[in-house]
C-alpha cells in the first residue's frame, strides 16, 4: 500500500474536514492492466468539504510514484486538445502577456501539446514533466524538457542552468516571463510548493497560468467521473484565490475555458498589490450564490439518478441481447465504471485511439481495450462514449468507420442517439 492521510486541510491547514461524497473503494483511474488476472490496488475515493476554508478535495493521498509511473497519456493524441492549446498560446500573445524571444516554463508539460504552438508563436520554451516517458517524446519532438518533478530546488536548478534552454542569450535573466500549469495543480497534494517553485522561475514581471477543472462546473453538470485519485482538489476560484493571496500572489484575470467538461483558467502575478478584472468578482460572487442554494447536496442525488437510469438502460438492452461496446479509456471511464459497477458483461470492449492503452484492460472492471480499428468489421448495436466531453468528434469517428448503431452518452444526462 503507497496511500498516507492527510490530517489537515490542504489550503488552510485546518482540521475540519467533513465527508462529503465517497465513490468506495477504487483502483488508480489511470493503472491499465495488462492481464485481467493481474494484481490491483484499491483505495478510498472520498470527497471532503474542509469547514474553514470550503476546498473540497481528497484526503487519502495515492502516492505519486504508483500513479504516473506507467502512465501513457498523451496529450497531442486528441486533436481538440490541441486546438485547445493552440488557442492558449495566441491568447497570451495577443493579451501582450510575451514577446517573442521570451521564455515559457510548462509545469507538467506533457508531450509538449502547450509548448510546440509558443515555440511556433516564437517563445523559448521549456517543459517540466516527471514521468519520463513522455518527456523523452517531447525532446524527440523538439520540445526541450526536464524530466523531473516539480519542487523549488529543480525550479532553482533549472533557472541557473542556461544550458536548459535554446537560445539562452535571448531570455531575460534567465527568468520565465510566463510560468503555465494545465491540469496539474489539482493533482498536487502540496499546493504551497508550487507557488514557493513558479517563485524561483518566473520574473518579477511575468504571470501564471494555470488551469483547472471547475468545481462549480463539475457540480452543475454532474460530472462526478472527474472524481479519481490523481485530482487530489476540486477547486472554486475562491480557493485558488486563497493560495495564492497566502503564497504572496495576486489573481488577476480568469475565464472559463470549455476543457475537461468545464474548467477555469486564472492569471496571477507575484506580489499583492494588483487589482483583480471585474470577470474575478464576478465568479467569486456566483460562487457564494451557489454554495448557498444547496447545490452540492443535489449533485449527490443527481448522481444516484443518473446511475439508476444508464445502469437500467445497459440491463435492458443486454436482456434483449443488444450488444454494447465503449468508446475512450480516459480516468473518467475508470470511475464511472466502477461506480457504476459496468464490466465485461456489460461493455465487451472499449475502443481507445491512443495505442499506447490499446490490448491493455480498464483498472477494476477488466474491460479490454482495442483499436478502433475493430468498427470496421465489427458493428454492435450500441456504442456507449465513456469520453462524452469529445462526443462530436466520436460520433463522427465511429460513422467513418462503418458504424451503423446508437451512442449512448452517459452524463451528463444519459442521452441515446
Ligand atoms: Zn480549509
Amino acid at each position: 500500500m503507497s496511500l498516507s492521510k492527510n490530517s489537515l486541510c490542504r489550503a488552510c491547514k485546518k482540521s475540519v474536514l467533513q465527508q462529503w461524497f465517497s465513490l468506495g473503494n477504487q483502483p488508480p483511474a489511470n493503472a491499465l492492466l495488462k492481464a485481467p488476472m493481474s494484481e490491483e490496488n484499491f483505495y478510498p475515493l472520498t470527497l471532503y468539504k474542509c469547514e474553514k476554508c470550503g476546498l473540497v478535495q481528497l484526503i487519502d493521498v495515492v502516492d505519486q510514484q504508483e500513479l504516473f509511473s506507467n502512465y501513457v497519456y498523451y496529450s497531442s493524441t486528441s486533436s481538440s486538445f490541441r486546438e485547445h492549446f493552440r488557442k492558449f498560446a495566441k491568447q497570451a500573445f495577443d493579451k501582450k502577456l510575451l514577446v517573442e524571444g521570451q521564455l515559457v516554463i510548462d509545469v507538467g508539460s506533457n508531450d509538449g501539446i502547450l509548448l510546440k504552438p509558443f515555440k511556433e508563436l516564437g517563445a523559448n520554451v521549456l517543459g517540466i514533466e516527471p514521468v519520463e516517458k513522455i518527456a523523452k517524446q517531447a525532446i524527440l519532438e523538439g520540445i526541450p524538457t526536464i524530466a523531473a518533478w516539480l519542487s523549488p530546488s529543480i525550479a532553482k536548478n533549472i533557472i541557473a542552468q542556461p544550458m536548459a534552454v535554446e537560445e539562452p542569450s535571448s531570455r531575460d535573466k534567465n527568468k520565465a516571463t510566463l510560468v503555465t500549469a494545465t491540469n496539474v495543480f489539482a493533482h498536487i497534494n502540496d499546493a504551497d510548493m508550487v507557488f514557493s517553485s513558479v517563485q524561483e522561475m518566473l520574473a518579477p514581471w511575468g504571470t501564471f497560468i494555470i488551469e483547472v477543472p471547475y468545481f462549480w462546473q463539475m457540480i452543475q453538470d454532474n460530472t462526478f467521473d472527474l472524481i479519481y485519485h490523481e485530482h487530489l482538489s476540486y477547486f472554486s476560484l475562491s480557493d485558488i484565490v486563497f493560495l495564492a493571496e497566502r503564497n504572496g500572489f495576486s489573481t488577476i484575470d480568469v475565464e472559463m475555458v470549455p476543457v475537461h467538461g468545464g474548467s477555469i483558467r486564472v492569471y496571477m502575478r507575484p506580489g499583492l498589490d494588483f487589482e483583480p478584472s471585474s470577470a474575478v468578482g464576478n465568479m467569486l460572487q456566483k460562487e457564494i450564490c451557489l454554495a448557498q442554494t444547496g447545490s452540492m447536496q443535489a449533485f449527490v442525488a443527481n448522481v444516484e439518478k443518473n446511475k439508476h437510469v444508464l445502469v437500467t438502460l445497459l440491463q435492458d438492452l443486454k436482456r434483449t441481447g443488444k450488444r454494447i461496446v465503449g468508446y475512450g479509456a480516459p480516468a473518467k471511464m475508470s470511475t464511472l465504471t466502477n461506480y457504476f459497477g459496468i464490466d465485461d458483461k456489460v461493455v465487451d470492449y472499449i475502443v481507445d485511439d491512443a495505442i499506447a492503452k490499446q490490448n491493455l484492460f480498464s483498472p477494476g472492471m477488466h474491460i479490454p481495450i482495442r483499436s478502433p480499428v475493430i468498427l470496421c468489421t465489427d458493428d454492435p448495436e450500441y456504442i456507449l462514449i465513456f469520453a462524452w466531453n469529445f462526443k462530436e468528434d466520436i460520433m463522427k469517428r465511429c460513422r467513418g468507420l462503418g458504424f451503423s448503431g446508437k451512442f449512448i452518452i452517459p452524463l451528463p444526462g444519459v442521452e441515446i442517439k
